[in-house]
């Protein structure tokens, strides 16, 4: 009986354990993006922040693709290969840069879109490591985001390389 007993314990334990089992992970860019003063995908008040105000905030891999203009390496994006339904906002300030409608299947290794919102980025000539080519910027806070180059589909023709870790996705129904 006694054995029962503390059989009968055992399994209530391990079934109260489970009960908080699995922690949800949120990814880096979330969590840092909380911590993130300066990130809203409803203020649209363009930011004068300096670098070495961004350093504290944003994580080391984010930093140095939106301010030291990096890029991330081909294939390890994580928004390379994904097709949800949504939009995508700046990892560092939460403007509005893209829908997923203009995003396409590119075999470059990063994501691509063939058409950026408007009021989302600009443009400068970027004359860098012997190319000549055209960068695509935040224009809320003025972050590096890839190139835009002019082989993409139709109707725009425009291809948009853009760095995963520039990007944060939210799905139509996270809204
Ligand atoms: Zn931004």
């Amino acid at each position: 009986m006694k054995f029962l007993i503390s059989i009968t314990i055992l399994i209530f334990l391990q079934a109260c354990t489970q009960k908080h089992q699995p922690i949800k992970i949120t990814s880096m860019e979330n969590k840092e993006a909380k911590n993130n003063p300066y990130y809203s995908r409803t203020d649209t008040t363009k930011l004068n922040i300096s670098n070495n105000e961004w350093k504290k905030v944003l994580i080391p891999d984010l930093y140095a693709v939106a301010r030291e203009s990096a890029t991330e390496r081909a294939f390890t994006g994580k928004y390379n290969e994904f097709d949800e339904v949504g939009d995508y906002y700046c990892a560092v300030c939460g403007n509005h840069l893209f829908r997923s409608t203009s995003k396409f299947a590119s075999s470059c290794g990063w994501p691509s879109f063939f058409e950026a919102d408007k009021n989302g980025v600009y443009y400068k000539r970027d004359q860098s490591y012997g190319m000549d080519r055209v960068e695509v910027l935040c224009k809320r806070c003025d972050s590096h985001l890839g190139h835009v180059f002019d082989d993409g589909p139709k109707p725009t023709g425009l291809r948009y390389c853009m760095n995963s870790i520039s990007l944060e996705f939210v799905a139509v129904s996270q809204k």
